[in-house]
C-alpha cells in the first residue's frame, strides 16, 4: 500500500529537470577521502547501476516518458574548476576503469552553444526523460503488481503494535489507519514530524524551473548540440536541457527556500536573467512555465538507506535522486521481501547536525545561502 499525503507523485518526483545521471553530488577524490576507496567505488558501481535500473523499468513496463541515453555534460563555471574535471576523470578511470570524456575550452562549441565556460566533462551513461510521465508510469506499474495506491492520506504517527501474533506498526494515517509489518520511509524534501527521527536527517532545499516556448529545431541544435543533460560546477548551480518538445528547461538553486509561489515568482526572474547569460540567444524566446519543488540534502551530501527505529527508508539524494531513488527503492523492496542485499550507502552512519542544533526547521538556511555564495566567489 503506497500512502501519499498529496497526490502520485506530488513531490519532487513530477517536479524535476529528468536528468537521469551518473555519479553523486560529491566528486570521486573527495568521496574517496570521507569514505574510502572501496565504498567509492561500490557507492559509484551502483551510481552507474541505478540508470541501468530506470532503463530496464522504463523497457520492461512499456513506459512513455522519452527515455534517451544522452549523457550529461558538466560545464567549467572557473578555469581551476577544469582542472578539477581533469583530476575527477583520472580518479574515475583509474578507480572505477570507467571512461569520461574531457572537453576542452576550444572544442566546448561541439557540445554547448554558450561561450560562457572554460571546459566540459562528459560522461555518456546518462540518460534524460520526463519526469511526470515517468513517476506516472510507475504508479501505473505498481498498481499492475498489485499495490494500493491511497492518495490524500497522510501519514500522521507510526507506531509499534502487534497484529494476530505478527509485530509490525500501526499507521495512522488523515484517511484512517491500517496496520503494515515493513513500513519503507521514502518521503525525501517533504520529510515531516511523523518521522521525526529522519527528519532531523534531511535538509529541505527549494531548486526552481523554467522551461521557455519551443525553440524550434535549429535554435535547439544550435544550443545543445548533441542533446545533454547540462549543469555547470558551481555550488549554486545551474542544470539546463531541451525538452522532448523542444522548450529550454533551465533550473537552479535561486532561493534556497523550499517552494512558494513568491519564491517561484522571484526564481523565475533570477533564472530568466542567468539563461540568457548563458544564451544571450534566448534574450527575446519567452518564458512559458515556471515552478519549484524540495531536493532533500543530508549533512555528508550522500544518500542513504537502511533502517531506523524499525522503520526502512532510503533518501538524501542531493538533486541526483530520478536514477538513485528508483534503485534504492529496488534495493530496499527486496531487502524488505527477505533477501541479503548489501548496499554501501547503509553502511555509512546518517549524521544529524551536531549538538541537536537542527529539528527539521532549517532556521540555517540563509547563512548556508550566504556560505556556498561566498565558495562559489573564492573557490
Ligand atoms: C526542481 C527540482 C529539480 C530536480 N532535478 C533533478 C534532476 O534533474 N535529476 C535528478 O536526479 N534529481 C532531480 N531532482 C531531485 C529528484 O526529483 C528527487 O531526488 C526525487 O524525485 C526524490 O523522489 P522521492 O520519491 O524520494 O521523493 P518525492 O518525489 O519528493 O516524494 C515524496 C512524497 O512524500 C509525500 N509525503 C511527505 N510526507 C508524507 C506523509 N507524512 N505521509 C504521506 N506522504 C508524505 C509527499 O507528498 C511527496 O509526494 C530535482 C528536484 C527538484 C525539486
Amino acid at each position: 500500500m503506497v500512502l501519499e499525503a498529496e497526490t502520485v507523485g506530488w513531490g519532487a518526483s513530477s517536479r524535476n529537470g529528468g536528468m537521469v545521471l551518473t555519479g553523486l553530488k560529491i566528486g570521486a577524490p573527495e568521496l574517496c577521502a570521507k569514505v574510502g576507496r572501496e565504498l567509492t567505488a561500490e557507492m559509484y558501481r551502483a551510481s552507474m547501476e541505478s540508470i541501468d535500473c530506470v532503463e530496464r523499468i522504463v523497457r520492461e513496463e512499456k513506459m512513455e516518458c522519452s527515455f534517451a541515453r544522452c549523457g550529461h555534460l558538466e560545464v567549467a563555471s572557473k578555469p581551476k574548476h577544469y582542472r578539477r574535471f581533469e583530476e575527477w576523470a583520472e580518479t574515475i578511470t583509474r578507480e572505477f576503469g570507467r571512461e569520461v570524456r574531457l572537453v576542452p575550452r576550444k572544442n566546448l562549441q561541439t557540445e554547448i552553444g554558450s561561450q560562457m565556460f572554460f571546459g566540459g566533462l562528459v560522461d555518456e551513461g546518462s540518460a534524460g526523460l520526463n519526469p511526470a510521465q515517468y513517476v506516472a508510469g510507475l504508479a501505473g506499474a505498481a498498481k499492475r503488481a498489485g499495490a494500493t495506491l491511497c492518495e490524500r492520506a497522510r501519514v500522521e504517527r507510526v507506531e509499534r503494535s502487534t497484529e494476530s501474533g505478527a509485530a509490525g506498526f500501526r499507521v495512522t494515517t488523515a484517511r484512517g489507519s491500517v496496520f503494515a509489518q515493513d513500513v519503507f520511509v521514502a518521503t525525501s524534501g517533504y520529510t515531516g514530524a511523523a518521522t521525526p527521527a529522519l527528519r532531523r536527517r534531511v535538509v529541505p532545499i527549494g531548486s526552481y524551473i523554467i522551461a521557455t516556448e519551443p525553440l524550434g529545431e535549429r535554435l535547439g541544435a544550435e544550443l545543445v548540440p548533441r542533446g545533454r543533460m547540462i549543469f555547470d560546477s558551481k555550488h549554486f548551480l545551474h542544470y539546463f536541457r531541451l525538452t522532448p518538445d523542444g522548450r529550454m528547461l533551465f533550473g537552479g538553486r535561486a532561493a534556497f527556500f523550499p517552494e512558494t509561489a513568491a519564491t517561484i515568482r522571484e526564481s523565475a526572474e533570477i533564472l530568466r536573467r542567468d539563461m540568457i547569460a548563458v544564451y544571450p540567444k534566448l534574450a527575446g524566446t519567452r518564458v512559458e512555465y515556471a515552478w519549484g519543488g524540495t531536493l532533500d540534502f543530508t549533512f555528508d551530501m550522500l544518500p542513504h538507506a537502511g533502517e531506523m527505529d524499525g522503520l526502512r527508508f532510503a533518501m538524501g539524494y542531493a538533486g541526483h535522486g530520478v536514477a538513485m531513488a528508483t534503485y534504492l527503492g529496488t534495493k530496499m523492496a527486496a531487502v524488505i521481501a527477505g533477501e541479503k542485499s548489501e548496499l554501501a550507502f547503509a553502511e555509512v552512519p546518517f549524521p544529524t547536525a551536531p549538538l541537536g542544533l537542527y529539528n527539521g526547521r532549517p532556521w540555517f538556511l540563509p547563512l548556508a545561502s550566504l556560505w556556498y555564495r561566498f565558495l562559489d566567489l573564492v573557490q
